[in-house]
Parts: C-alpha cells; structure tokens; sequence
C-alpha cells in the first residue's frame, strides 16, 4: 500500500514525510482492515511530524481522523462487517483495566495507544483498527466532511462539555482552526452565546458567518463577562487574558495538546472560584455523543482538500493558518 511515512521529526517546511511502499497490514484476532478514503489533518499530526511530541514508533505514517470501508475481517469479528463506513479517531486502544479504564476516564488509560502515533495511521490506503475502536458514521456525513469531526471536533466537544457552558450561557473561543469551528456551530444549536478571539481577520469573517455574537483579539474586552471559555491556540500568555473576562467560578477549558509556558498569573484573576483544566485526549464515549449530536444540528465542517501525496503542503498550510477550517487528504 502506499502511504506517506516519516522517518524523522523535521521542520514541515522541509517537506519530512515521503511517500513510501509499505507492506500492507492484516488484521488479527478482534480487529478489521480499512480501505482509507480519507484522513484530516489535525494539530497533533504537525507536532509529531515537527518532533514536539516524544515519538514511540518510527518510521510513522501520522493520521488519526480517518474514514474508510472495512475491506477484511479479522478471527472473531462481531459487531462490524464487510464494507462497512467507519471512522478511527486518536484514541486507538486502552487497556480496559486500569484505575481511570475503570472509572469512566478511559482517554487517561496507563496503557493508551493512539493511531498515528504508536501505530500507522490514516496518511495511508489501508489501516488496521480493533472493531471496539472504530466508530460507525452517521449518514449525514460525507466521508470528508465526517474526517475532521473525528479529532478537532471530538476534542472541542469534551472541551465544550469540561467548560460546563449550558444553554444561554456566554462562551469564549480563542483560536478558531478546525476544532473552534465546529464547537461553535454545536454551541450556538444548544443555545450558546459565542464570542471568538483570533487574530486572524478571515478566521473572525467565518466566526461571524457562523453565528458568533461578538469577535475580536485576546486583548479586547467584550462588552460581557464570560460563563466559560476554551482556549484552542496553543498560546499559554492567553490564559490570563481569557481569565480576565470570565465571571466568577467560571471555568476556562485548555484544549491544546500542547502550550508555550502561562505566564506568571496574578491571583485575582483565578480567585473567586475561577477554575482552569487542561483537555486530555477523548474517550469512546465522548465520539459516540458528539457524532449524534453533530448530525443532529447538523454541523458543515469547512474543509480544504488534498491528494495524499500533498501531505506536506497540507501540514505547511495548516503551520501558516493558510485556510479556514479543517485540512482532509482524499486517499
Ligand atoms: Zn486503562
Ligand atoms: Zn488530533
């Protein structure tokens, strides 16, 4: 199968992941094989690729929002068939066993693996999955338009449901990439109040298009205090800023992987029973809930193109916030 492989970590300028020939995997016991149709491309894939992560397997090929069709079954398959539509988000196996398995926290597992990370992934023809990790899609879904909900969008929804935010309630967003766009239109249908903070003045246009009540930049004050916000941009010198605007005991959800260091905090800002949380991964669940419920507003994810071979422009483009919405790679 061809697949687009790094070898290793590199500046995504320099173009790190090749097109290679790799032999194509079986399933085994429990699991399915996946003829790809197509990956999105997510934060996470230019932190691997770019060497911000520690890397447990190399050569990788990256990818973990990926749609295709089951086209082989492993020994013992029961729940899926032949041909069916799923979808492979990050979160690629756990253990089931382990304190926070056991306790409903299962995007913590000791042992969790995920795809495009400790196993191939989704820049790829064919991959392989466990049937108790893959997700049926809703029709509603093209394969493209289902990609990008797998990852930026089942991360902004535990984001979304960590922040507490509830029906007319006031909620902010800062950074508006794949994952904001989709919360926003998810939070708007359940009666939120949404206010976005970028830089970017075509990001604000398409917050504004999609029904933000107010935009602006971090510095800006909006005319009224938040109940919760979530901070998508991997900028830790946001935290104070989002913590300036939210009321008291309101909630600021951190949903980035990865974040340059928050700057020293004056203690008024958190005081009043102000709370700051960090996002971890999702669960099985959490996929399950926000597939319904997108497919219930519905959500249209905005999305940009790319053959496979274009990985590393996607990635480039993505660096350089060179489109709105959400990157998917056709296979
Ligand atoms: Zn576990
Ligand atoms: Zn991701």
């Amino acid at each position: 199968m061809r697949g687009m492989l790094l070898d290793s970590p590199r500046p995504s300028d320099q173009s790190p992941l090749r097109l290679a020939d790799l032999p194509t995997p079986s399933p085994g016991a429990g699991q399915v094989s996946v003829r790809i149709r197509c990956c999105a491309v997510c934060h996470t894939d230019l932190h691997i690729v770019e060497g911000d992560l520690p890397l447990p397997k190399l050569p990788i090929v990256p990818g973990h929002q990926i749609v295709g069709n089951i086209d082989r079954l492993g020994p013992g398959v029961q729940t899926l068939k032949m041909g069916d539509r799923i979808g492979i988000p990050w979160l690629y196996s756990t253990d089931g066993t382990c304190s926070y398995c056991l306790r409903q926290k299962e995007n913590l597992c000791e042992q969790a693996r995920f795809s495009g990370y400790h196993e191939h992934g989704g820049y790829a023809e064919c991959c392989i999955v466990r049937e108790d990790f893959a997700h049926t899609l809703p029709p509603t879904f093209s394969d493209e338009e289902a990609a990008p909900l797998l990852c930026g969008g089942v991360i902004g929804y535990r984001a979304y449901r960590l922040s507490g935010a509830q029906p007319g309630q006031r909620l902010g967003l800062y950074g508006f990439g794949a994952s904001a766009h989709l919360v926003l239109q998810l939070a708007r249908y359940q009666g939120c109040e949404v206010y976005v903070f970028t830089r970017g003045r075509a990001h604000r246009e398409l917050a504004e298009q999609l029904g933000a009540v107010w935009t602006g930049t971090a510095e800006q004050t909006p005319p009224q205090q938040l109940d919760a916000a979530i901070i998508f941009a991997p900028a830790g010198a946001l935290v104070p800023h989002a913590l300036r605007v939210l009321r008291k005991a309101g909630v600021l959800a951190l949903a980035g992987i990865t974040m340059s260091e928050i700057p020293p905090l004056d203690y008024a800002l958190l005081y009043q029973e102000r709370v700051i949380r960090s996002v971890a991964n999702s669960t099985r669940a959490d996929c399950r809930d926000f597939l319904r419920e997108a497919a219930e507003v519905p959500i249209k994810p905005r999305i940009q193109l790319y053959p496979l071979t274009d990985a590393n422009r996607a990635l480039q483009d993505l660096k350089h916030s060179r489109f709105e919405g959400a990157a998917v790679l056709q296979i």
